[in-house]
Parts: C-alpha cells; sequence; structure tokens
C-alpha cells in the first residue's frame, strides 16, 4: 500500500510544466484559454430527456417524468425507463460493445454537443466519397438545426462541435484550442477541402432553424452540400442521446452472441472462479464475437480511449480559468498541481491531492466543452481518466491497462443492464457511483488482483455512492459534478485498498446485491434529485 501512495504522489519529476509522466503534448494547452460558451443543462434536460427514452448509456439522457403544459417534474411517482431491472425482469445476456460504452467526442453534453459532431463528422466522410465530378460543383455546406437543438443548441456549443465535425475534425482527436477557437471567433472564415471542392465555411452554416414541428426525434439536424441553390447531397440525421447518432433508414447493426453469455456478476464469477478464465481474457472474447472486431482493433480502440483521457487530464492541469456558465467556478487542477510540488501533507496527504487533481482536471475539461470518454456519463467522466493518470503513474504496463479498462467496463455493464447509468434515472449514484466502481475495479484488475477482489472493489465503491443525488446547480454539469469526479476517483482508489487488505471471502455484501439496491434507490429517489435541479444543492446554492 505505502509503495502505490508513494508512486503515485512521486510525480513531479519528470515534466516541469504539469508534473506528468505520459503527457506528450507539453505545447497544447495554452494557459488563456477563455471558453465562451454557455452550457445549460436544465434547458437541456427539461427539453430533450423525455424524448431520449430510448437512449440508455451514457446518462443524463433519460427523462424524468415531466407534466403537460407546466413542464413541471413530478416529484412523488418517478418515471422509470423499462431498461430498469426492477421493471424488467427477463433480459437476455449482456450485449454492449466497448464503442457503445466509451465514446469519445466534445463535452459538456453527449446528445447536444458530442452527438452533432459525430453527425458532422459522418456527413463530412459520406461527401469525401462522391464522385469527383458531383464534388466539382460543390459550393458550400450547411447544417440545420432542428427541435432541442436548436432550442438549447447555442448554450451547449451544438454549433462549433458541428462546424469542427464539417471541417474534417474527428470528435476523438480535435483539439481543444480548435474548438475555443471557433467559438471565439464566430465571424472566422474556414477553409475545408473535400476532394476538388475548396469550401469556406463559418459557424453561420450552421443553422438555428424550427424548434418545433413534427421531427422524427427531438435532437434533428439535416446536413447539405450545395452547389449554390441546388442541394447536392442531404441526410437527416438524429443525436438520440449519449453521443449516440442515427439517420433516415438507419439500421442497428447486427451483434453476434457473446462466447460466455453472463447478464449478472453471479454469473460472470462463476466463469471466472470455476472455469478459471480470467477477466480480462473473457470481456475480450465477448467483445470480440460479438462486435466481430479482431483483438488488435479491440486493443487499439482501448489505447485510442487511453490517450484521449489522459491528453485531457493533461491539458486540464494546465489551464486555469472561469468555467463556461453563470456559475463562475474557477478551475482548481492546475493550482492543486503547482501547490502538490511544495506541499507538506505527507504521503497520504500527497496522494489523495494527486488522484483528485486528475479528477479534476478532466471534469473541468469536460464543462469547458473540450473532448471527453463517456465514462460512463459526460458527467462522470472524469474519474477513469484520473484512475488511468494514476495507474500510469504507477507505471504499469499497457497491457495491463488494457485488461483494466476491460474490467472496468464490465462493472459498467452490470450496472447498466441491471439498474441505470443515467442521472436523470437514478441520481448521481448511477453516474458518479458507477465511474468509482468502474475505477476500482480497474486498479485490481490492473494491479492483478483476482477476481474476487475486483469484485468487491467494485462492489465496495458503489456501495459507499449509494442514495447520492442528481442536483447540478443552475442545471450546468460543475457543481456538485466536478469535484464528484475527484471524489469518485478518491473513493475508487479506497475501495481497491480496502478490497486488497481485507479477506475477500468475508465481504458480506456483493456486487449483484449492490446493484440491485442501487436500481431500488433509483426507483425511490424523489425526482427533484434526477437532473432536474429542482432539489438539494440546486437550490440551496444562491448565484449572485
Ligand atoms: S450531479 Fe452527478 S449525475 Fe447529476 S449531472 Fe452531475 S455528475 Fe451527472
Amino acid at each position: 500500500m505505502e509503495k502505490v501512495l508513494e508512486a503515485i504522489t512521486d510525480i513531479e519529476s519528470e515534466c516541469s510544466s504539469c508534473s506528468s509522466k505520459v503527457c506528450s503534448s507539453c505545447d497544447s494547452a495554452p494557459a488563456d484559454i477563455k471558453p465562451s460558451n454557455l452550457f445549460s443543462r436544465r434547458e437541456f434536460g427539461r427539453t430533450i430527456l423525455t424524448a431520449s427514452a430510448g437512449v440508455m448509456l451514457a446518462g443524463c439522457s433519460k427523462s424524468s417524468k415531466e407534466t403537460g403544459e407546466t413542464g413541471k417534474t413530478e416529484t412523488s411517482a418517478p418515471g422509470l425507463s423499462s431498461e430498469l431491472a426492477v421493471v424488467q425482469k427477463s433480459k437476455g445476456p449482456i450485449m454492449t460493445t466497448l464503442e457503445e460504452f466509451y465514446k469519445m467526442g466534445p463535452g459538456p453534453s453527449s446528445s447536444h454537443t458530442m452527438g452533432p459532431m459525430r453527425i458532422t463528422y459522418d456527413f463530412f466522410q459520406r461527401i469525401s466519397k462522391l464522385p469527383t465530378d458531383q464534388l466539382k460543383k460543390a459550393t458550400g455546406l450547411k447544417v440545420h438545426l432542428f427541435g432541442s437543438l436548436s432550442a438549447t443548441g447555442k448554450g451547449h456549443g451544438t454549433d462549433r462541435a458541428s462546424l469542427a465535425g464539417l471541417l474534417g475534425k474527428a470528435p476523438a482527436t480535435c483539439p481543444p484550442q480548435f474548438l475555443d477557437g471557433l467559438a471565439a471567433n464566430p465571424n472566422q472564415e474556414y477553409k475545408v477541402t473535400i476532394g476538388p471542392a475548396n469550401l469556406n465555411l463559418t459557424l453561420k452554416d450552421i443553422i438555428f432553424d424550427a424548434t418545433k414541428g413534427e421531427f422524427h426525434h427531438p435532437n434533428t439536424m439535416t446536413a447539405k452540400l450545395l452547389a449554390g441553390d441546388e442541394t447536392l447531397y442531404e441526410l437527416e440525421y438524429y443525436s438520440v442521446g449519449g453521443g449516440f447518432i442515427e439517420w433516415k433508414g438507419y439500421k442497428q447493426p447486427d451483434k453476434g452472441q457473446p462466447k460466455y453469455p453472463f447478464s449478472h456478476a453471479k454469473e460472470l464469477k462463476k466463469y471466472l472462479i470455476d472455469d478459471k478464465i480470467p477477466l480480462a481474457k473473457l470481456l475480450l472474447e465477448n467483445e470480440m464475437s460479438i462486435s466481430g472486431k479482431s483483438e488488435k482493433d479491440i486493443y487499439e480502440f482501448l489505447d485510442q480511449v487511453a490517450e484521449v483521457m489522459l491528453r485531457g487530464v493533461d491539458t486540464g492541469l494546465k489551464v486555469e480559468s472561469v468555467l463556461p456558465g453563470p456559475i463562475k467556478l474557477h478551475s482548481k487542477a492546475a493550482e492543486m498541481q503547482r501547490n502538490l510540488k511544495n506541499t507538506s501533507k505527507g504521503i497520504a496527504g500527497r496522494a489523495i491531492t494527486q488522484v483528485a487533481s486528475y479528477g479534476f482536471a478532466m471534469g473541468e475539461e469536460n464543462a469547458r466543452g473540450h473532448i471527453i470518454v463517456t465514462a460512463p456519463t459526460a458527467g462522470s467522466a472524469g474519474i477513469i481518466p484520473a484512475v488511468t493518470k494514476s495507474l500510469y503513474d504507477l507505471k504499469i504496463p499497457v497491457q495491463k491497462i488494457r485488461e483494466g479498462f476491460l474490467a472496468s467496463a464490465a462493472i459498467g455493464y452490470l450496472c447498466k443492464h441491471n439498474a441505470t447509468l443515467s442521472g436523470a434515472e437514478g441520481g448521481c449514484q448511477a453516474e458518479v457511483g458507477v465511474g468509482s466502481s468502474m475505477g476500482a475495479a480497474m486498479i485490481a484488475e490492473a494491479l492483478g488482483e483476482g477476481p474476487k477482489v475486483v469484485s468487491n472493489a467494485a462492489e465496495s465503491a458503489l456501495e459507499h455512492h449509494l442514495g447520492m443525488t442528481c442536483d447540478p446547480v443552475a442545471g450546468y454539469v460543475q457543481v456538485p459534478c466536478i469535484e464528484r469526479c475527484a471524489y469518485g476517483a478518491v473513493k475508487a482508489w479506497t475501495a481497491y485498498c480496502i478490497a486488497s487488505e481485507e479477506n475477500p471471502e468475508e465481504r458480506r455484501v456483493d456486487l449483484d446485491t449492490t446493484i440491485d439496491a442501487m436500481a431500488l434507490t433509483a426507483k425511490e429517489m424523489n425526482n427533484k434529485y434526477k437532473e432536474t435541479s429542482e432539489g438539494g444543492l440546486a437550490v440551496s446554492v444562491v448565484l449572485c
């Protein structure tokens, strides 16, 4: 344990600016980044969450039960998704894939920011494949935002995310400076070359269109390739929540059957303990059989996830700014890192500060609208990056980190399958609680623990988030969300330390029981505490 603490805290040696041992982008984050967009989660939540009922993965995308014309939220009879295990008891095995779970793109909203950028990047890729003689005629590109995307998109940075995708910037790798530049210079023209076509685009090419109408989905947008007034190519898209996108004529991709079907931890543990199949191997085999991908493709994807997370933490540790929105919240990660160099907090204080600063760093990057990975959601996106970074501090081999990601996904899948990952459905226990539980499993797996310790660590972290409500101040994913990411990461380490030191046979609560408890708590939680900003901190904190 002491070695772990020392290794985590011994980080100021290799890079004088960010204290990272794995940073590869020291020049990437100017200190004066000043994001200008305002992101209102409350507006977003009230408008879109109801309609995103089919979306389940990345949280913050499902409805609390709104009533009729007033838009007021019922507080006595929470609306529950049919996907909650307490509602729908009989389901097949877990079929979720890694790409559905770990989604990369700009924060702070998976449906209003990440989804639109994925849509316009998809459109960019489609038109890049059009015949040359068609592209030769092209004079412009336009995107029309409808419904909730139009109503609340400005506050979520939907326009800049959409423009970035149209300009061919991949959601997973778009530099934060580029996104900030788009917002800071709304009239600037940007050139994009698509085959023989050289087009000039501005934010004005992203049009906030009708907010009401007969839309296929409340988050509808169309993208057009134009030749003057003539439309050369057009496609209607839907940002269906959680970063997922669909389009007119979309068909769900075919999936194979898992090699080792399971829907609860007890079935999973049977494979691991009775059949002695390592957890990471089981997850990998299932991923290959469900998605049809090769081991190499899966590891490449996980490496990219880790890279995006580490880049986000490194950027967040260097940038100091007042975060967008009415709270005027000042970032903390960089200051914590600076102070750490001269701290006299001792080993425990240094370790906790270090891990917490990583959680702050990525949580603040999400609030800035920079690139994040849903793990499991955007609001809880700081936890797994903090854990990943602290594992890199320990010089854990890349393969073990990959195995940690697989273990982490297993916990997220179980929680999604048997409870919920949505703050709007289950409060913050479903977002930060699950993220912390995933983090605990990741640490245990990466450090070579057996399946009982991995499961106990995950259980412990989740157990101590049960009942945690979702009450974001002013509807922004900042207070309490960012600090909760820091706590979630520290609690992940705490849970791992307890589980790895106790006799694993003596733990009296198993993971399935705690996931069931989370689902029941979600069912009974007052709707005021389900991302409506109508209870808790959201009403106690008065903004001046
Ligand atoms: S309080 Fe928790 S669940 Fe709610 S938005 Fe923030 S991170 Fe998500």
